[in-house]
């Protein structure tokens, strides 16, 4: 992960962490709290720092004008972490993908960095849900995909309602694909 920011940036930011503590009355000279405002500055930088582009290994189906697959290629459980945009708090989740190729395979471990390129920033799910799927529709452009994201919100069970375990679940289909067998696969044991 790319980090770009000045070391001036750093020490500006950590003078409203600095207040915001001296506000809530912590002692700064406490040693597990004097640095604290540094680390959240550092924090929040790396939170809203620039990423790199995933670069997308495509190989061509068919490969060699012998060998075609058209089969539902699904990549479960992707574990992400993401900031909610609305309060700066993470949602953590798993990505289930899945996509039928039509002239490419993508490299298996590609998904999960363009997950991963999109989670790590300020986010709500539904915008990454779309970002996730757009850009591989765009990459691969197979035959059809579907991007299923399930997570749990911090800003629900920290703060507010502060409920536990609540899955949000956002789904989307681009092109031409089967969501009942989707869903049938996930989860599913091959013994
Ligand atoms: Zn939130």
């Amino acid at each position: 992960m790319e980090i770009v920011y000045s070391q001036t940036t750093e020490s500006d930011l950590t003078i409203p962490f600095r207040n915001i503590l001296n506000i809530a009355g912590a002692d700064l000279t406490d040693p597990h709290l004097e640095e604290t405002p540094k680390r959240l500055a550092k924090m929040y930088l790396e939170i809203f720092s620039k990423k790199i582009p995933v670069r997308y290994t495509l190989f061509p189906n068919p490969s060699d004008g012998k060998e075609t697959h058209s089969q539902m290629i699904l990549l479960e459980n992707i574990s992400f972490t993401s900031w909610c945009s609305h309060h700066l708090l993470p949602f953590v989740g798993i990505a289930n993908i899945a996509y039928i190729p039509k002239g490419y395979l993508v490299g298996l471990s590609k998904i999960p960095y363009c997950v991963d390129y999109h989670a790590n920033n300020p986010q709500v799910q539904e915008r990454l849900t779309e970002d996730i799927g757009n850009e591989l529709w765009e990459k691969i452009s197979p035959q059809g995909l579907i991007v299923h994201l399930v997570s749990q919100h911090d800003c629900v069970s920290c703060r507010g309602v502060r409920k536990q375990n609540v899955a949000m679940q956002t789904c989307k289909i681009w092109g031409n694909i089967d969501k009942n067998e989707f869903f049938n696969s996930l989860g599913r044991k091959h013994d």
